[in-house]
């Protein structure tokens, strides 16, 4: 693999303006240019979508953590290198979750829909709790979970992880393999999901899953919506076994209008932004600077996925 021209995709512009990045990447020692679909004769590309024609490039690098968008076996065929950017959403993912548990623990939701309506309305005596001596079960510990770990671990929540394996993972009390899902899951007011969307992991969470919650607990996903039964979320919802949930992903995005989740008050939507910031352009261009110093040295790449 030479590495003469690589392309930013436009796809990434959601997440911060491609020109961002190509600036902060001009030290490389290479050609660097915002690329449409039709991307000419790139070596590599970072994106936040999959294309067809990135099967005719070596290296593709996605912005993102989860890569269950791009089609690994067509990787493989054509010996197109992928990358992905794991490890830097940690903080970000940890505070934006901190920040949905508070929300329902000290019911500031409920404070800003009564403000829309110019409302001055108290929660009732027994709805109001803190986050303090609560158990938060966080299914996937790798990046997101130990971020998710460090900030709740922070609030004097206990932590209770779900791994594949059963080694200890620091900011966790303890660990249960996913074989055990259930049973950890069982007694812990909330439960967060931060795993990759695999063959594994599709509608890991079904109407079985929901029922081995306890009626008054969370549910948080910031992983993919498809790691979830969408239809069982909303029915254990409507049926009172869940008392709430907080949803960054969903199996269809954006969420429909005629989801009934938009209506509901104990569920809080945000729009596949938890781990957006200032920081994201540096934090993925590192990566890829970083890969780029590897390829000059003959070195594996960091994060290589396929
Ligand atoms: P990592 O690869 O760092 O961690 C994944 C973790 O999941 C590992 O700890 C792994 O542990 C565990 N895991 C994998 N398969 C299973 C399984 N079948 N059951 C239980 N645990 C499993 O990834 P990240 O933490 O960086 O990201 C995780 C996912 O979160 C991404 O794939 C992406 O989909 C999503 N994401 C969403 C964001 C958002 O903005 N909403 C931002 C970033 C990521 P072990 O190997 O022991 O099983």
């Amino acid at each position: 693999l030479e590495l003469e021209r690589l392309g930013i995709h436009e796809s990434v512009e959601p997440v911060f303006p491609p020109a961002e990045l190509a600036d902060y990447l001009a030290a490389l020692p290479v050609e660097i240019a915002v690329v449409d679909d039709d991307m000419p004769s790139c070596d590599a590309i970072v994106t936040l979508e999959h294309r067809e024609a990135f099967l005719e490039v070596d290296w593709v690098h996605s912005i993102q953590a989860g890569v269950d968008r791009f089609p690994f076996d067509e990787f493989e065929a054509n010996d197109v290198i992928l990358t992905n950017s794991t490890g830097i959403h940690d903080t970000t993912v940890g505070e934006t979750i901190a920040g949905y548990l508070l929300m329902f623990a000290r019911r500031l939701h409920d404070h800003v829909a009564n403000q829309q309506e110019g409302r001055w309305e108290r929660p009732d005596w027994d709805e109001a709790f803190t986050l303090s001596g609560s158990t938060a079960c966080v299914v996937g510990t790798g990046t997101l979970g130990r971020g998710v770990a460090e900030t709740l671990g922070g609030l004097g929540l206990n932590l209770r992880g779900v791994r594949r394996s059963d080694e200890p993972v620091p900011g966790f009390d303890e660990i249960y393999t996913t074989d055990r899902l259930r049973e950890a899951i069982s007694d812990a007011e909330f439960v967060i999901v931060t795993v990759p969307l695999t063959d594994a992991t599709r509608h890991l969470f079904d109407a079985d899953t929901f029922d081995a919650m306890r009626d008054d607990a969370y549910f948080v996903n910031v992983a993919r919506g498809s790691v979830v039964d969408e239809p069982a979320l909303i029915d254990a919802l409507e049926t009172d076994t869940l008392a709430g949930a907080a949803l960054d992903v969903f199996e269809t995005e954006p969420l429909p209008e005629d989801s009934p989740l938009w209506g509901m008050d104990e569920v809080i939507i945000s729009p596949h932004c938890a781990a957006y910031t200032r920081d994201y352009v540096r934090d993925t261009g590192d990566i890829v600077r970083e890969n780029g110093d590897r390829l000059e040295h003959g070195e594996a790449f960091h994060n290589r996925v396929v």
